[in-house]
């Protein structure tokens, strides 16, 4: 059944997509398609406000506000990345603030007593909207919707010696999950930017109370977590006290240390001992708080790992429908099985990218840096460059001078861990740049229409599993290669567990020297032929019969069906 679905894939998005510069733009328009006119569900005015009102009419409207708030925040982050226009985002905005109950919350009503779970559900959703208000108030100024905000961040600070009671920090660190202690710990995010736009400091005072109680303790709701984070950094950024950042830091070390950030770049839903599925909320905060370390700090930890996440993790967990959501992990990478979170992921993964696209460049005081191969514009004082990925298919990025002055820039590409060499061409002439650690530099006067190809040289090699010595994965570049059923069934004939894949020696340099596949690479969108190569096997039931395989980027998940299984972490042969 595998090409029916890729074609499908082909004409609902391709006449829109194919047009457009390279993948994140196309990966950006494909999600803001469903939630514009996708569905089903489909996001009506009233449908979304349920959760405000509150009416129970559909999924998980006790968590009063949320689909509400990600829907203002993430199409007014958008709308001002993009200048695009949605009048629908307007509609909801006006008719939201006349939802407000007279105490500043939205929805169901909170006890008025102990703190319960269904408090807890009622504030996840109410933190949600704060933040999705400023970011609609960021696009739209009014003064109804700020006043709607205030309202609500004080209906915050009378909660606020009720749920910072350290009896209820202990109680909902346990097993909660959805509705466990991070439903108040994510509204940090939003009193940090009522700050922001108010200078009133009480709310600064209540995020940085919170702040002290945030912790990461097992089975907790990993998305929660991240937002909490990243809230917390954002209070550094207004406060620049230095022990904000410490923590966010350490609490980013704890993540990767304690096994819970996954090999391609993933949180899981629930923080270990629970490691079941992902989460692309999770997803989305892991690399939005990678994005903002690395702007923060120069560490390039942070870029590598926001690169790790988007290349596999980010890309993977985007369905075909534009949605993002949820796949399970099995012992080789995904079962089958799958579900798409319109009521969460879809939003906050539209959310991410305007940062994805907003830290393609950065700029120092002597020279503009071009840091992820992705699309994306650098200014610089003199010197205007777009970028226009294709590394998916031919492993290049071409950057176009838009505007230069006389003057003479530097302009230094980042060279990933996952690329031996940067090889360029200058204007259609083979260029030789200045190597830097982890970069090439280039010094010159340029001129408008220069046009420079970059073109990443890649490292194939082995990733021993960490928690299985007998399985390996095989990387590409900044892909995770895998084997996925809709492209490869018979790899998937019982006993598949019993497959053994035949690897050739690993040289002195540890890149793997495997072949491209031969098969015809087709312009489907949302696949990378670049890092398409040939894996020979014997399958557990024939092993008289050598097979060969296409490895493809995990990346390409969103052109199958979502419920396909992958396997990733191979068995070696003898
Ligand atoms: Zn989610």
């Amino acid at each position: 059944m595998t090409k029916p679905c890729r074609r499908l894939v082909f004409i609902l998005f391709g006449l829109t997509l194919v047009a457009s510069a390279g993948e994140l733009n196309s990966r950006m328009e494909l999600t803001l398609d469903r939630v514009l006119r996708g569905g089903p569900p489909f996001y009506t005015v009233d449908f979304v406000l349920a959760d405000a009102v509150p009416e129970h009419v559909r999924r998980f409207t006790e968590f009063s506000g949320d689909v509400s708030g990600r829907y203002l925040g993430a199409l007014a982050t958008v709308a001002q990345f993009s200048g695009k226009k949605f009048p629908e985002l307007d509609r909801v905005a006006a008719k939201i603030v006349k939802l407000q109950k007279a105490d500043g919350h939205f929805g169901d009503p909170f006890s008025p007593n102990a703190v319960t779970k269904s408090d807890m559900a009622t504030m996840w959703g109410n933190g949600r909207l704060l933040i999705g208000l400023l970011e609609y108030y960021r696009l739209n100024p009014s003064p109804e919707i700020i006043a709607c905000a205030r309202r609500l961040g004080d209906c915050f600070v009378e909660l606020g010696p009720r749920f910072n009671d350290p009896a209820i920090v202990e109680k909902f660190s346990g097993d909660q999950v959805a509705v466990g202690y991070i439903c108040w710990t994510q509204i940090i995010e939003g009193l940090v930017e009522l700050d922001r736009l108010t200078h009133d400091e009480k709310y600064l005072a209540l995020a940085g109370r919170i702040a002290v109680n945030t912790h990461r303790y097992p089975k907790e709701h990993s998305h929660g977590f991240a937002c909490a984070l990243r809230g917390i950094l954002e209070l550094y950024r207004v406060t620049h006290d230095g022990r904000w950042l410490k923590q966010v830091e350490s609490e980013w070390e704890g993540i990767v240390t304690s096994g819970n950030l996954l090999p391609q770049g993933a949180l899981p839903e629930v923080f270990t001992p629970w490691i079941a599925r992902d989460e692309g909320c999770a997803e989305a905060d892991w690399l939005r708080l990678n994005l903002a370390l690395w702007a923060e700090t120069r560490n390039p930890r942070y870029l590598d790992n926001a690169d790790l996440t988007l290349f596999n993790e980010f890309f993977f967990n985007q369905f075909s429908t534009g949605d993002y959501g949820h796949h399970k992990f099995s012992a080789e990478g995904i079962a089958p099985g799958c579900a798409r979170a319109w009521w969460c992921c879809t939003f906050h993964g539209l959310r991410a990218f305007p940062d994805i696209f907003n830290a393609t460049f950065h700029r120092e005081p002597a020279r503009l840096c071009y840091d992820l191969p992705v699309d994306g514009l650098g200014i610089a004082d003199g010197l205007t460059l777009r970028a226009d990925s294709t590394l998916a298919q031919d492993a290049g990025v071409t950057l176009t001078v838009t505007k230069a002055d006389a003057a003479e820039h530097v302009l230094s590409i980042r060279q990933p861990a996952w690329a031996s060499a940067l090889e360029l061409r200058l204007n259609r002439r083979s260029f030789t740049g200045v190597a830097q650690a982890g970069a090439v530099e280039i010094r010159r006067r340029w001129q408008k229409g220069d046009q420079l190809i970059v073109h990443y040289v890649m490292r194939t090699r082995l990733l021993p599993n960490p928690a299985a010595a007998s399985r390996v994965a095989i990387w590409h570049g900044p892909w995770l290669l895998g084997v996925d059923e809709q492209d490869s069934p018979a790899f998937f004939n019982e006993p598949m567990e019993k497959n053994r894949v035949l690897l050739p020696a690993l040289p002195a340099d540890q890149n793997l020297p495997l072949k491209a596949a031969t098969e015809t690479a087709k312009k489907i969108p949302f696949t990378a032929p670049a890092a398409h190569l040939a894996l020979p096997y014997l399958h557990g039931g024939y092993p008289i019969q050598p097979q060969t395989v296409t490895l493809r980027p995990i990346a390409e998940h969103t052109a199958v069906a979502g419920s396909t299984a992958w396997v990733w972490w191979f068995q070696p042969g003898k």
